[in-house]
């Protein structure tokens, strides 16, 4: 009798196996357009509700028939089972069993409740879940939820690049909106108590762990006029992971130099600029592991907030409020003062944006320390002027011993070296003649992105970002001008200090974009991406070499 009853479910087993595999076959419906056209929704006659609700739904198509719906989790876990059983005893045929996102299904089974935003809510988990790994799986850097009047639509940063994901009805975005940040959030990192789709912005940090692997994600709400956007940066929690190198952060021999010199001096300002995502943390806390002489050295940071541990650093993460209004901004400079009287000897401060704090780095530089920072301008050489207009005086901006080193980067996407094409084949013969002919490049050696993609990336034709950076360490030239205010003579200056072309790997007195050209030169990068990050070849002005 045992062996007889164990045979029966070794074969519902094995059936169930097969059904999920053709499912899988088939796959995973995201839009109501990859449905058929349906009568009306029969899940709560079968007893579906709470949670799996954004699970499983049937549909009614007409003359007894119906389809199953079910979402990956359940399907796995052999949930939707029952549910056929039942729809089947009832009198119904079951035309096809369809897997479907959360989200699809949540909203087929009007399980997200209209109106008011009920944030204990749980229906929403499960679509958080999904859209939180699948982003995980295609090594999403930021994660754009964006919610308009009458529409939803989630966006993913992959390799520096923008890809659209899926859309959402509004109630659902909003759920996933205030689920996270009240109830994933880590309590003590919320920036405000409590959640409101009416205030200007809000903040905090989330715990999530996902394919065995631990993540932190920085989450940010901003209102916009018509609508709100929440940004959500996916951080690994980097536990046993290698640093990577600047080599492998995408800098050039010559330019790695520089920043080992920086860091090698024992005091002075060393200030990294780019935009957001230009992937200015990871250099920062590249420069500060690589210190050799960290071990003999008291290191502290204050960071809004901590992003990656750093080895043998100190770290206060700090919650700014993030309004502009500076008097709010108490906290920060309150700790940079604790600090200055703890003893230490370099410092990094994750962001000078107001006065108080661009003072406090002027004090800490001036008194002898060696301060890491960042900032937001457009280009290394604009640093002093982003710095004078912080409160910092040009005569100190230009003292030999503060401005250790100026960086500015931003990242490209790498294309994939399996299927990227060559440029022949792809750009305007206008492109072609600006590559040779203005900037002195090979272009049998360039190439760009194939759309389509192969296995190996995944289908996007890019595999990585890489940084593009122009570095600037002042010299005596270059500091009378800064004193003077004179920053765009400054940057004259330094162009010219160029020796070699641009299919050269000697970066000295090269632009980013500069940097990038070199990349191409090397099939790296696309031609199109440098001039979407950029400007058009046409426009960008070449200094040519000094004699
Ligand atoms: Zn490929």
């Amino acid at each position: 009798m045992l062996s007889i009853a164990a045979k029966n479910s070794k074969g519902l087993e094995n059936g169930t196996a097969i059904l999920l595999g053709k499912m899988r076959q088939a796959g995973r419906a995201q839009t109501r357009k990859d449905l058929p056209a349906f009568r009306i929704v029969l899940s709560k006659n079968y007893g579906i509700q709470g949670n799996d609700l954004s699970g499983i739904a049937v549909l009614d198509l007409g003359s007894r028939e119906v389809m199953l719906i079910v979402s990956e989790s359940m399907a796995a876990k052999n949930q939707h089972i029952q549910i056929r059983q039942k729809v089947t005893a009832s009198g119904y045929k079951l035309l096809e069993d369809r897997l479907a996102d959360s989200a699809l299904i949540a909203e087929i089974n009007a399980a997200i409740s209209k109106g008011d935003v009920d944030t204990n809510s749980s229906d929403v988990k499960p679509i958080i879940d999904e859209l939180l790994q699948l982003a995980i799986k295609k090594k999403t850097s930021d994660i754009h939820l964006c919610c308009r009047e009458s529409s939803a639509m989630s966006l993913f940063r992959i390799h520096s690049r923008i890809y659209q994901n899926r859309q959402f009805d509004v109630e659902t975005s909003k759920q996933i909106a205030s689920y996270m940040f009240q109830n994933m959030a880590e309590p003590r990192t919320r920036s405000t108590g409590t959640f409101s789709f009416e205030n200007k912005s809000m903040s905090c940090m989330i715990r999530y762990a996902a394919y065995g692997e631990q993540y932190k994600l920085r989450y940010k709400y901003i209102r916009l006029a018509d609508g709100w956007d929440v940004i959500i940066r996916v951080l690994p929690l980097e536990v046993g992971l290698k640093a990577k190198t600047f080599i492998e952060l995408g800098y050039e021999p010559s330019q790695v130099n520089q920043l080992e010199m920086s860091v090698n001096r024992s005091i002075g300002l060393i200030i990294i600029t780019g935009p957001t995502g230009s992937g200015k943390s990871t250099t920062l806390k590249t420069m500060m592991e690589f210190d050799p002489k960290r071990k003999f050295k008291k290191r502290f940071s204050v960071e809004d907030p901590v992003e990656y541990k750093i080895f043998g650093v100190s770290q206060i993460s700090v919650q700014r409020s993030d309004h502009e209004n500076e008097s709010e901004n108490l906290e920060f400079p309150g700790i940079l003062r604790d600090i200055l009287r703890g003893d230490p000897d370099d410092v990094m401060v994750g962001e000078t944006r107001d006065k108080i704090v661009a003072q406090m780095v002027a004090d800490f530089v001036l008194t002898g320390h060696k301060i890491y920072t960042t900032s937001h301008t457009a280009s290394a050489m604009t640093t002093p002027t982003r710095l004078s207009r912080l409160g910092i005086a040009r005569d100190i901006l230009a003292d030999r011993q503060f401005l250790s080193v100026m960086i500015f980067q931003r990242l490209l996407p790498v294309l994939c070296q399996e299927c990227k094409q060559p440029a022949k084949e792809k750009l305007s013969k206008k492109k072609l003649y600006l590559l040779e002919h203005k900037f002195g490049i090979d272009i049998d050696q360039v190439y760009c992105c194939n759309e389509h993609g192969c296995e190996h990336c995944d289908q996007l034709g890019i595999t990585n970002s890489t940084v593009v950076a122009e570095i600037i360490v002042p010299d005596r030239v270059l500091r009378q001008y800064i004193s003077e205010g004179e920053d765009s003579k400054a940057e004259e200056y330094w162009r010219h200090s160029r020796k070699t072309g641009f299919d050269d790997p000697d970066m000295q007195g090269k632009t980013a974009f500069e940097h990038g050209l070199y990349k191409v030169s090397q099939g790296l990068i696309d031609p199109s991406d440098l001039e979407l990050e950029f400007e058009p070849m046409e426009s960008y002005e070449v200094m040519e070499i000094r004699e």
